[in-house]
C-alpha cells in the first residue's frame, strides 16, 4: 500500500515542533516525510488540508480481551471485585472468547489513534491471530503466575510468537512478584539470561504488595528481582507506584522502563506513581491503559491528561510534568520499550500513525498544539488510524477484516454465556 498524505502537518517528536509538508508510505514504512512528495504513482492520495499526523500512540500496558469485564461489578473494594467478578470470569474464558475480545479492543485503540499495545494476557496465540488479521501491531508480555502458564510456556511462546508475524513479538515476562514463586521468578530469570533478554512484570503497583514482598524477603519486589539476576538485560515494570528511592536507582542502573497507568491506579485506588522523581533520575517513561476491567476506556488521551495534571497536584506545581513529556512518553517512550522501530515520523520506519482533525473546537485556537493535544485532545479527533502502513480506521469506519457489528454481536454473546452460568 502506498500512501501520499499531501499538505498535513506533522509532529518532529525530537524537537516537539509540527512542521508542514508530505508523508508517504510505501511497504509498511515511511518512504518519504519533506516539504513536498516527489511525483509517484500511489494507490491513495489523500488531501489532509492541515490536520495533524502524529506517530501513533504505544499502549506500553494493557490486557486487551479485559473489555469483556468492562463495566461488570463495578465499584466493588478490590479484592472482592478480583474475588468475586474478575477471577472467576476470567476461568470461563476460552481461546475463542479472547481472539473475539482482543480484535474488540483493536477496534478502541485504532478509535483512539492508539497504534500498538504492550499485551499481557493468557491464550497469546489465539489472540496473536486476531492481532495479525486485523493488522495491529503487538507485543506480548508473558503472563505467567503460579496458578498458569509455565517457564516452559513461556519459552515455547517466545520462540513461537517471535517468528510469528512481523506484526508481533514477545517479550518474556511474568505477571507480578505477589502471585509468582520464588523458584517460578529464577526460572524467568534464567531464561532472560539463556536469551539474553528482558523481563517485564507488574510492579509495585500497590502498599501492600510492596509490604508483604519485604515481610516475605526482607526486599523489595524490584530489590528481589534484581538479586536473582531478573533484569540483568533490562525490561521494566507496570504501574510502579511505589518504588523506593533504591528501586529507583536499580531501574537507572539497569536501564528499565518504568510504565505508568493513571486511569486504572486511580480506579482502583492504588495511588499515584511519582513520574516527576522517575523523570529525574533519567528513568524512561511509558504510558499504559491497563484492560478495560479497571479503566475502563482504552484511551490514551485521558492517560496523558492525568499523566500530567496528577504530578501538578502531587507537587503542588502547575509546572510538574509538562505536555511535551507525557506526549514523548505516550508515543516514544512506550514504543522503545515493545522493542517496535515505530515512534517517529522519520524515513524508513514503521508507518503507524494517526490523523488528528485539526477543524474540531477543541484543537483550537493553535496557540500550542502540543499542549492542545495532551490537555484538550480527545479520541473523538482521531480521523485516521493506520499500522504499517495500512488504513485500519478512518472517520468511524473500521477496516480490520471483519464487520463491526459482527463483531458487537459476538462479543454479546460471549459475554452472556460468561455472566449467566454463574
Ligand atoms: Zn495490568
Amino acid at each position: 500500500m502506498k500512501l501520499h498524505l499531501k499538505n498535513c502537518r506533522y509532529i518532529d517528536m525530537r524537537s516537539m515542533t509540527v512542521r508542514s509538508g508530505d508523508i508517504c508510505t510505501d511497504n509498511g514504512v515511511f518512504s518519504y516525510v519533506g516539504e513536498s512528495a516527489p511525483h509517484g504513482e500511489y494507490d491513495r492520495v489523500i488531501e489532509m488540508n492541515g490536520d495533524l499526523v502524529i506517530p501513533g500512540f504505544c499502549n506500553a500496558h494493557t490486557h486487551s480481551p479485559m473489555v469483556f469485564l468492562r463495566s461488570f461489578a463495578e465499584d466493588l473494594p478490590l479484592d472482592r471485585w478480583l474475588s468475586e467478578a474478575v477471577f472467576p470470569s476470567e476461568a470461563k474464558l476460552t481461546p475463542e472468547d479472547n481472539y473475539i475480545f482482543t480484535k474488540l479492543a483493536v477496534c478502541e485503540y485504532v478509535s483512539n489513534g492508539i497504534t500498538s499495545c504492550f499485551d499481557m494476557y493468557f491464550y497469546p496465540e489465539a489472540m496473536a491471530e486476531a492481532f495479525a488479521e486485523t493488522g495491529f501491531r503487538c507485543t506480548f508480555c508473558g503472563a505467567m503466575n503460579n496458578f498458569s502458564q509455565s517457564p516452559e510456556m513461556l519459552e515455547d511462546c517466545y520462540i513461537k510468537l517471535n517468528s510469528f508475524n512481523p506484526l508481533i513479538s514477545y517479550k518474556l515476562g511474568f505477571h507480578a512478584e505477589y502471585t509468582t514463586s520464588l523458584d517460578l521468578m529464577k526460572a524467568v530469570s534464567q531464561l532472560a539470561h539463556k536469551y539474553k533478554a528482558p523481563v517485564w512484570c507488574h510492579n509495585s503497583e500497590t502498599k501492600s504488595e510492596v509490604e508483604d514482598c519485604i515481610s516475605r524477603y526482607g526486599m523489595t519486589p524490584t530489590g528481589i528481582m534484581d538479586s536473582i539476576g531478573m533484569f540483568d538485560f533490562g525490561g521494566g515494570g507496570y504501574h510502579c507506584i511505589y518504588l523506593s528511592d533504591e528501586d529507583m536507582d536499580i531501574f537507572s542502573r539497569r536501564g528499565l522502563t518504568a510504565v505508568t497507568n493513571p486511569c486504572s491506579n486511580l480506579k482502583l485506588a492504588s495511588g499515584i506513581a511519582d513520574l516527576t522523581r522517575l523523570k529525574e533520575k533519567g528513568i524512561r517513561l511509558a504510558v499504559g491503559t491497563d484492560g478495560a476491567a479497571s479503566n475502563n476506556a482504552l484511551d490514551m488521551f485521558r492517560e496523558m491528561y492525568l499523566c500530567s495534571v496528577l504530578q501538578k497536584l502531587k507537587y503542588s506545581d502547575a509546572s510538574a510534568m509538562p505536555a511535551a513529556d507525557v506526549l514523548y512518553a505516550a508515543i516514544v517512550g512506550g514504543s522503545e520499550a515493545m522493542g517496535i522501530d515505530s515512534g517517529f515520523i522519520e524515513v524508513g520506519r514503521n508507518a503507524d500513525f494517526a490523523v488528528i482533525d485539526m477543524k474540531a473546537p477543541n484543537m483550537r485556537p493553535e496557540n500550542d498544539i502540543v499542549k492542545n493535544l495532551v490537555f484538550s485532545g480527545s479520541g473523538a479527533n482521531v480521523l485516521m488510524t493506520a499500522v504499517n502502513g495500512r488504513i485500519l480506521y478512518e472517520k468511524g469506519e473500521y477496516f480490520i477484516g471483519e464487520d463491526i457489528d459482527s463483531l458487537y454481536r459476538k462479543a454479546e454473546k460471549i459475554c452472556e454465556r460468561i455472566f449467566s452460568d454463574k
